[in-house]
């Protein structure tokens, strides 16, 4: 693998495996602290192009900018977690060439620090006990209606929902340009569900800023996200990383990669075509002779070039004609 390390600028000194082998590089305390990106896959399934794309897109602008990569199992709700998944996202990545920094991050094993951070927000005043069922939500034209906010309608087990301060949030995306969002229209979001798991939005947050991250890269289906993650960090006093959000792979219909055949998992047995596939998706023209090289010599090219602007503004991709089934 010193063949990714030799073409990124941080790298001070070799690349060197785990004695648990993986593709992984050890922390080098203060190499390319200044950028720190991820990747942090649900293990729900294999990766797909459109979740390759988002560990390439991330990964490229981590190591263009000579930062750390890691990677985060986002594996909180265990009910749609396929067992194996999580294994064989990490073999893809290995057999892609994508090296990560340090020990893989588990969101399960977090819990101590979104508790913390729950009991903070609540400390402040900014949770509220949330009895809406979701039926009841559906009726609501968007967001939260904040039925609850002076106190839940019934009893019985309640969610929690943080306290949307109102007004306007304005986020430079380093992708999508500037973005703006009505912080009521958005309404208060879930941050432990009913069911006492935490909610996704919390745990991202403490999360990022709990492993340093200080560039998001990740798929554009999560940039209505990011306002609630940004409310978040200010309420808890937590720094905001820069944002990117890459376009999501779609099928011809226009809807995200579902169960298609667009979404076949990652061809593995091509490691340097399913490269060069998303690297044209992401507009960054390489040429078709590379397809003929190794993982390592195709990323080698890729770091160099990273050029987000080609796919500025963009939050769609149509997904590359399946190759049919053998
Ligand atoms: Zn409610």
């Amino acid at each position: 693998m010193s063949g990714v390390n030799a073409s990124t600028a941080t790298a001070t000194t070799a690349t060197a495996e785990g004695p648990g082998g993986g593709h992984r590089r050890p922390f080098q305390d203060g190499a390319g602290a200044s950028h720190t990106g991820r990747f942090a896959p649900s293990p729900t399934g294999p990766l797909h192009t459109g979740s390759v794309l988002a560990a390439l897109g991330s990964w490229l602008d981590a190591r263009h900018h000579g930062g750390r990569w890691l990677v985060r199992m986002e594996d909180l709700d265990t009910a749609r977690v396929v067992p194996g998944a999580a294994d064989a996202i990490l073999r893809t990545l290995e057999a892609l060439g994508l090296e990560w920094d340090g020990p893989v991050d588990y969101q399960s094993r977090g819990q101590d620090a979104y508790l913390s951070a729950l009991l903070r927000l609540r400390e402040r005043g900014l949770t509220f006990p949330c009895s809406c069922s979701r039926r009841e939500l559906a009726q609501a034209d968007t967001g939260y209606p904040g039925t609850c906010r002076s106190g839940p309608q019934r009893p019985g087990p309640c969610a929690e929902r943080f306290r949307v301060q109102a007004g306007e949030l304005c986020v430079d995306d380093r992708i999508q340009g500037r973005r703006r969002w009505d912080l009521a229209q958005l309404g208060d979001v879930v941050v432990r569900r009913r069911d006492g798991v935490f909610a996704y939005q919390l745990a991202v947050t403490v999360d990022d800023a709990r492993q340093g991250i200080t560039h998001v890269v990740r798929g554009a289906d999560l940039l209505d996200s990011t306002p609630w993650q940004v409310e978040l960090q200010r309420a808890l006093g937590l720094p905001r990383p820069q944002y990117a959000h890459l376009p999501v792979v779609v099928d011809p219909d226009g809807a995200k990669l579902a169960k298609s055949l667009h979404a076949l998992p990652a061809d593995l047995s091509r490691p340097g075509a399913t490269l060069l596939q998303v690297l044209t998706l992401l507009r960054q023209n390489p040429p078709p002779e590379l397809a003929a090289l190794s993982p390592e010599h195709i990323l080698a090219w890729a770091v160099p070039k990273w050029n987000p602007s080609a796919i500025h503004g963009l939050t769609t991709l149509p997904a590359p004609a399946p190759k049919l089934l053998a």
